[in-house]
């Protein structure tokens, strides 16, 4: 390990981890950070010019609730959502930032080695917002973020890394914040998504908030007062942390005690497993009706069937969730590393792309072309064999090792469809709806063309408005989309209406959309977009939360 050290990093709804390759055994391990814990809080507290994050500032919640951000991943790449501190307004992207730091800060501490590049792992469904929104968090933090992976692929990694044999696996992720669910083929090592879906607002924390509307009643029904102990911003503090508590005991129990204070009067609350059970159950539902449609749309794709259903995130520690899943599919759920797998799938993937880049400079080495990286494929099987020889002695590994991290592939689907905006005219009347060019699921990387027709005589432009949706449909109804990105194509003058334009949408494996549009007409106009989205944070955000980073002081 040195300098050049790559990490994985999942930052995490409630929680997140750094993990790197441990090079004496060549396993992927979690950083321990100063408060000698493997998971940090993803809370960070306000103090002035520092930045409190992890343990301290869960902690402080209760008492600065004005100054105290969780959950913040479930606003990244929302346009207009701002955290006000002090007469200065912060995206999510910028307090995510300050997790990230507190990460890096750590590891530097406790290992000895800076963090510059890293993969950072998102929900398999987040849109191309988030996605960005998650990278610039990185780039503000003074990060390289080599790629930004869905979080199920890389449990998948990490457990595909020391699965036997090939096989379809249903990666059942229920977090914090967030849960997805992901049917996943390994073969040889790779790892290839075949559908995924899930709701980034639904996770732990849902649960534990049916468990305070119960201890308020409870309170409540006890007293007899007609106070809503949740009014009091103090007491709802304290009985968010009370009620994630009693969760977690459930998990090992099947009844613990709860005292809910509130307005001087005390109750004490006997939660059965049982009744938790009942109260959550909606909850637990909906993770079950997301499971199905998965598999569903892998049956539709070919493969609606799997070998094993892999439990990670926190959440998957509440005995409901196995006990369901086993009723649901028959099969006895396996819990891989419930919080550590994500973090360690994604240092293998980073660890899988540095060595790609060390190989393909010691090809340009041997190929007299110093500095310049030589893909594998255009070298004969002897020159790849010995780069790949000569990498694994420097950096003392096995060379069987070094191939097989080489060879492993990942690939992904596209976690929502993407379309335009047209006129549908249908019986004389004209409506607006999503055309859509790639369908949700469809493997990526991915091109797709189409033509469209001018609507006026004479249009001096096209708008391409470019939309983001769920469905799985050619058209869909313009509300159920959301508006991403604007591409314009300028006309040449005199083109009758019904004039060709080709739209053309490419979606590269990291999520990123580039958008073209030809004018198929004489003058042959041509613009190019990548949608950078409009709603994400603008360059001169960006430069300005930058700027402010040199002056903050983050810790534990
Ligand atoms: P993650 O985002 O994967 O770190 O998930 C953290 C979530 O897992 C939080 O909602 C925790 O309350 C929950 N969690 C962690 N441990 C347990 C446990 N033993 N029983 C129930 N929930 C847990």
């Amino acid at each position: 390990m040195d300098d050049n050290t790559v990490f994985g990093i999942d930052l995490g709804t409630t929680h997140s981890c750094i993990a790197y390759i441990d090079e004496a055994s060549g396993r992927p391990a979690l950083v321990t950070n100063a408060e000698g814990d493997l998971t940090t809080p993803s809370v960070v507290l306000f103090e002035g010019a520092d930045r409190v994050v992890g343990k301290e500032a869960k902690n402080a919640a209760v008492m600065y609730t004005d100054r105290v951000v969780a959950m913040v991943k479930r606003q990244m790449g929302v346009a207009d959502w701002r955290f006000s501190y002090e007469g200065q307004d912060y995206t999510a992207e910028e307090i995510s930032s300050y997790v990230l730091r507190k990460l890096a800060g750590d590891t530097k501490e406790m290992l000895g080695l800076p963090v510059r590049e890293v993969v950072i792992t998102c929900p398999a469904y987040f849109g191309i917002a988030e996605r960005e929104a998650t990278a610039k968090a990185g780039e503000i933090a003074g990060l390289k973020v080599l790629e930004v992976i869905n979080e199920p692929t890389a449990a998948a990694i990490s457990y595909g890394v020391h699965a036997d044999g090939d096989q379809t696996v249903l990666v059942y992720d229920l977090g914090g914040g967030t849960f997805d669910v992901t049917l996943i083929e390994i073969k040889d090592g790779s790892v290839r998504v075949v559908a995924t879906d899930g709701d980034h607002l639904l996770g732990g924390r849902d649960w534990d908030e049916a468990v305070v509307d119960y201890l308020a009643g409870q309170w409540q029904q006890e007293t007899g007062s007609p106070d809503d102990p949740k009014d009091s911003e103090e007491t709802l503090q304290d009985l968010w942390q009370r009620a994630e508590d009693g969760k977690r005991a459930l998990s090992t129990r099947s009844e613990t005690r709860i005292t809910v204070s509130h307005g001087g009067q005390r109750v004490a609350v006997t939660l059965t497993r049982e009744k938790f059970d009942e109260l959550t159950a909606h909850l637990l539902e909906r993770t079950v009706e997301f499971t199905k449609a998965v598999l569903a749309v892998g049956g539709e794709l070919g493969g609606g069937s799997f070998d094993k259903l892999l439990l990670v995130g926190g959440s998957t520690r509440m005995p409901q969730v196995a006990a369901r899943l086993n009723r649901e599919f028959t099969v006895t759920p396996v819990m891989h590393d419930p919080d550590q797998s994500v973090a360690k799938g994604a240092a293998i993937y980073a660890q899988k792309l540095k060595l790609g880049e060390v190989i393909r400079t010691e090809i340009g080495e041997l190929t007299g072309k110093q500095n310049t990286p030589v893909d594998k494929d255009s070298v004969s099987a002897e020159v790849y064999q010995q780069a790949v020889e000569n990498v694994a002695t420097r950096a003392g590994l096995v060379m069987e090792a070094v191939k097989k991290i080489d060879r492993m592939t990942v690939t992904n689907v596209a976690s929502k469809s993407f379309g335009i905006v047209v006129l549908d005219r249908v019986d004389g009347t004209e409506r607006e709806v999503i055309s859509n060019l790639v369908l949700a699921q469809e493997p990526v990387p991915v091109t797709k063309s189409q033509t469209y027709a001018t609507v006026e005589v004479d249009q001096p432009r096209v708008d391409i408005r470019v939309m983001e949706n769920g469905q799985r449909d050619r058209t869909v109804p313009l509300e159920h989309g959301r508006a991403i990105g604007l591409a314009v194509l300028p006309l040449c003058d005199g083109l009758p209406s019904g004039s060709p334009v080709d739209v053309t949408f490419e979606l590269t494996p990291d999520g990123r959309l580039k958008v073209t549009g030809q004018d198929l007409a004489e003058s042959g106009a041509e613009t190019v977009a990548v949608v950078e989205t409009d709603r994400g944070l603008s360059e001169e955000e960006l430069r300005q939360a930058k700027e402010r980073a040199g002056g903050l002081k983050v810790s534990g």
